[in-house]
C-alpha cells in the first residue's frame, strides 16, 4: 500500500517507520503548526529534517505557521476544555494529512500520533475515521502504542532531539509551570 504518513516529530517517527516500511511504501509528511516558540519549532523540524535525510525516508514538508490563527482558537477552546483545544489540533493535522493524500493519490494515511500513550489515543482513531470518511481516503488505523519504548530507545540511541512537552505553549505550561509552580 502507498501510505501517507503523517509525522509529529522525528522521535515519534522511528518505530513506527521502521514498521510500517515494511509492509508499506511508507511517504512521510511534516505538518505541525502547532509548536511553540517558534525556536522549538525549529529545533524540532532540524531534527526532523536530519533524522529522515539519515534513513533516506521520503518527506512531504507544509511549513505553514499560521501563529495568531491558532493562538485565537486555541486559546479560546482551552478556557472551555484542554480536550477541545487538542481535538483541534488533532483534526487540524489529520485534515491536511488527508487533503494532502487524496491530492496526490495515496491509499491511506495515518499519523504517529498514535504512537505516544499520553496521546488522546481514542479521540485520535475517531477524528481520524471522520476525516477519512469526509474526504474520502481510508484512515489506517494501527495502535502504534506496542511501538512506544522501542521509538524512545530508538530516538535515544540516535542522539535525536527529544522534547519535553507536547508542542503548544498551554502544553509547555502544564509540563513546566502547573507541575512545579514558583511559590
Ligand atoms: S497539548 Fe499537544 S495535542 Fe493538545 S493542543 Fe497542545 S500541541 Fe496539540
Amino acid at each position: 500500500m502507498q501510505l501517507f504518513l503523517h509525522a509529529c516529530c522525528a522521535p515519534c517517527l522511528t518505530a513506527p517507520y521502521k514498521h510500517l516500511s515494511h509492509e508499506h511504501h511508507v511517504t512521510v509528511f511534516w505538518y505541525n503548526p502547532n509548536i511553540q516558540p517558534y525556536r522549538e519549532y525549529l529545533r524540532r523540524l532540524r531534527a526532523f529534517r536530519e533524522y529522515t535525510s539519515r534513513i533516506n525516508a521520503e518527506v512531504i514538508y507544509d511549513l505553514s505557521y499560521p501563529l495568531e490563527k491558532w493562538l485565537h482558537i486555541t486559546s479560546q477552546l482551552s478556557m472551555q476544555n484542554n480536550v477541545l483545544r487538542c481535538r483541534y489540533c488533532y483534526a487540524d493535522r489529520l485534515y491536511k494529512t488527508a487533503l494532502k493524500a487524496r491530492e496526490m493519490g495515496y491509499d491511506a494515511f495515518t499519523t504517529t500520533l498514535l504512537l505516544a500513550p499520553y496521546q488522546k489515543h481514542e479521540i485520535i482513531r475517531e477524528i481520524g475515521q471522520i476525516i477519512s470518511q469526509k474526504i474520502g481516503v481510508p484512515f489506517y488505523y494501527i495502535d502504534m502504542r506496542e511501538w512506544f519504548d522501542e521509538a524512545e530507545d530508538m530516538a535515544r540511541k540516535a542522539g535525536i532531539y527529544r522534547q519535553g512537552y507536547c508542542g503548544c505553549i498551554y502544553s509547555e505550561a502544564d509540563r513546566y509551570w502547573r507541575e512545579n509552580p514558583e511559590k
